[in-house]
């Protein structure tokens, strides 16, 4: 479903990512794991054409994607993306910020708008929310009104940045459960978290970075029991 092959990106004289590979199949759950500036961030945003790549294939159900051949707005809709910091738009209410994306660029009727949203907050346990404003719900709450506005565009792949990393602990689970669900069903997912145990549970791969290379890939039962680089070795102990 998705396949990158030798993906570089520098920022300035900074080179963030070097001669990245990867390949996501569908359904599959990918958690990215590796220490803060390795690069985890700046790979999702090139997947989903936030950043430009400087050179590399990044080739997305058999179709290379490049900005020459594509529009690159719509390569965007089959990708969604969740953030650390949810980003609602906190002038609308739950049920607008889920509809706005299919109003404004799918050009949907607002009636199926509104019937599609609400069967995803029916999804994301938050039915009873539809017409309250973000700065009235938990982190929790607003990151699944983020999974939600990100589906509303039914992407055939979901990318999540850290979605649990700025919710207060208690808050965590209900954001995992909702992921968790997602895959079952099938979704294919690239995961970047620190969430260690999500990763053991849910992830069909995890794939190791630092300091822009991907380290180390494998199952979780192998990576997490017999990791075979150094690097993962300490990396996995700072994170126990
Ligand atoms: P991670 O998500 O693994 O913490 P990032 O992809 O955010 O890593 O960042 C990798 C490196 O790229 C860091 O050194 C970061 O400071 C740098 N970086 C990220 N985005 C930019 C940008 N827009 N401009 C300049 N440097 C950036
Ligand atoms: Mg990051």
């Amino acid at each position: 479903m998705i396949k990158v092959e030798k993906l570089n990106k520098s920022f300035g004289d900074l080179h963030v990512l070097k001669d990245i590979d990867l390949k996501v199949n569908e359904s599959d759950v990918v958690c990215l794991i590796g220490s803060s500036g390795s690069g985890k961030s700046t790979l999702l945003r090139c997947l989903n054409f936030l950043e430009k790549k400087d050179n590399g294939k990044i080739i997305i159900n058999g179709e290379e994607i490049t900005q020459a051949t594509h529009d690159i707005n719509e390569v965007r809709q089959k990708v969604g993306m969740v953030f650390q910091h949810f980003q609602l738009f906190p002038h609308k209410t739950v049920i607008e910020n889920i509809m706005e994306a299919p109003l404004m660029v799918k050009k949907m009727k607002k009636d199926q708008a509104a019937s599609e949203a609400r069967v995803l907050l029916e999804k994301v346990g938050l039915s009873d929310k539809a017409d309250v404003y973000p700065n009235k719900l938990s982190g929790g709450q607003k990151q699944r009104v983020a999974i939600a506005r990100a589906l509303a565009m039914k992407p055939e792949i979901m990318l999540f940045d850290e979605p649990t990393s700025a919710l207060d602990p208690e808050l965590v689970g209900e954001v995992l459960a909702t992921m968790k669900e997602l895959a079952v069903e099938g979704m294919t997912m690239v995961v970047v978290t620190h969430e260690m145990q999500f990763a053991r549970e849910v992830a069909d791969w995890i794939v190791y970075m630092n300091e822009g290379r991907i380290v180390e890939r494998g199952h979780p039962d192998d990576f997490f029991t017999n990791p075979q680089e150094e690097r993962t070795k300490e990396f996995l102990k700072t994170t126990q």
